[in-house]
């Protein structure tokens, strides 16, 4: 039988070629091939000169359309991210993971070891969204305890389904920044990324039509959420402490500043993200 369809690599390039033209990542064409193949990157490497099935073509086809008429994420169309060598499913309801964030949770285990190696640690992720930092320490140091906090409900769904995919255990609790820690153990360490764009900052229709606002924004300054966060997390940790955040690449210097004016006696640490932009924060109460 003769099959008209055409070839793996012949779509890649004629799609991948179709995102250039209209100024989108042909990455992302590719991530949609693999999905829809369904094939691994080696399996496309063996079979690219093969006919595609037709059912995936056509629903290949669809999405991308989707990716490039309509700015969907390709993440929100395969319906995950992989964020430190796992899938962490993302939808509307949550900030999909960024390179960035890999970072923070680098260091963060870096630190870890360094400083909190000798005992049982008590993990806070505040504004946990997809769940990716906290249910990704986890992971790697699975006995350490984790408490995952959103002020959406539909977030902490997610992450729920996260850990559980993930076979990680957590607890979820919903509410603004610290205020759903009070009362509990106190921690030891605090992760997190919070909102952080300024409420001017312009973004790019993709992330702005698709993923959460509330996720993004940290008001006029980018601030509110770090402002909150130091104003009461005292009394939620033990001594010594770390508190590990992500930030704005303009925002390192009013970060410090307010740390200074709010905590006692701590040690602060800023690091850049590997594009050379400051991105990250630690602080650290012996
Ligand atoms: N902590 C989550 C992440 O790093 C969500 C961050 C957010 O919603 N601002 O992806």
């Amino acid at each position: 039988m003769v099959n008209n369809l055409p070839s793996y690599k012949k779509v890649l390039q004629v799609n991948e070629n179709y995102a250039r033209d209209n100024g989108k990542e042909p990455s992302a064409i590719k991530q949609l091939l693999m999905h829809h193949g369904p094939l691994t990157a080696t399996e496309y490497y063996l079979r690219q000169a093969d006919a595609m099935d037709d059912a995936n073509y056509q629903a290949f086809l669809k999405d991308v359309d989707a990716y490039i008429k309509n700015d969907v994420p390709v993440q929100h169309l395969i319906g995950y991210e992989i964020f430190f060598g796992h899938p962490f499913k993302v939808n509307q309801d949550v900030l999909i993971p960024r390179f960035e964030t890999e970072e923070l949770v680098t260091h963060t285990l870096d630190y870890i070891d360094t400083f909190f190696s000798h005992k049982k640690l008590r993990i806070a992720d505040i504004g946990t969204g997809s769940g990716c930092i906290g249910l990704t320490l986890k992971k790697e140091s699975p006995e350490l305890s984790l408490t995952c906090t959103d002020i959406s409900k539909k977030a902490l769904k997610v992450a729920a389904e996260n850990a559980q995919a993930l076979d990680v255990d957590a607890t979820f609790l919903d509410g603004n920044m610290c205020e759903p820690l009070g009362g509990l153990d106190k921690f030891d360490i605090i992760v997190s990324n919070p909102p952080y764009l300024k409420d001017t900052e312009p973004i790019a229709p993709i992330v702005k039509d698709h993923e959460p606002s509330e996720a993004l924004y940290g008001g006029v300054d980018g601030l509110v959420y770090y402002r909150q966060l130091f104003n009461t997390v005292e009394p939620i940790l033990n001594t010594p402490y770390m508190i590990a955040l992500e930030h704005g690449y303009d925002t390192a210097k009013p970060i410090r500043k307010l740390i200074k004016k709010t905590l006692k006696d701590v040690t602060i640490v800023q690091k850049k993200d590997m594009q050379g932009r400051d991105r990250m924060t630690f602080v650290f109460k012996k």
